[in-house]
């Protein structure tokens, strides 16, 4: 299986079992390339992803938003756009096999800030401090709308209406 940080091809399984109910197998494994540690669990795919706000309410899981508020925090920082991609889908690929297809917004927020920390230091500290300041009265959208809020001028993408850009190349 991929390495979800860097992308290695070599990731090692180190322990493999079942879930308590059985209904799913477990396995940590580590990568060799980064020395990223992750855990898998191979079980029957049946529903959409939901995301599960803390009022109960549910909403489709939007990939795009994701990668959003990832791309907003990674703002101005060197990283090459294959690997925030393959953090990304890392991350969409344990939120469907850790889950019955139910999210809540925290575990996005977590698995974001694992991701980040293995990418890029001063997107993680970015995100964290947004993330662990909201993380008791919000959920993920206020955090995403936080971090849109900073008062920057890079060409990430736009939530909604798209600012007017100093350096937009002209196409
Ligand atoms: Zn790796």
């Amino acid at each position: 299986m991929r390495c979800p940080y860097c992308g290695g091809l070599d990731t090692q399984v180190k322990d493999s079992r079942p879930t308590d109910d059985s209904a799913s197998i477990r396995r940590r494994r580590i990568c060799p390339d980064c020395g990223g540690r992750f855990t898998t669990f191979e079980r029957v795919q049946l529903r959409e992803l939901q995301v599960v706000k803390k009022n109960g309410r549910r909403t489709p899981f939007d990939r795009d938003k994701l990668m959003r508020s990832v791309q907003v925090a990674l703002r101005k920082r060197s990283v090459e756009p294959e690997r925030v991609e393959r953090m990304i889908n890392g991350i969409v690929r344990q939120l469907e096999s850790q889950s019955d297809g139910d999210i809540p917004t925290d575990r996005i927020g977590e698995l974001v800030m694992e991701g980040l920390k293995a990418l890029d230091d001063i997107a993680y500290v970015r995100f964290a401090s947004v993330y662990r300041n909201f993380r008791e009265a919000r959920d993920f959208n206020a955090i995403v709308g936080e971090l849109e809020a900073e008062p920057e001028t890079d060409p990430a993408p736009a939530k909604e209406a798209p600012r007017q850009r100093r350096n937009a190349p002209a196409t």
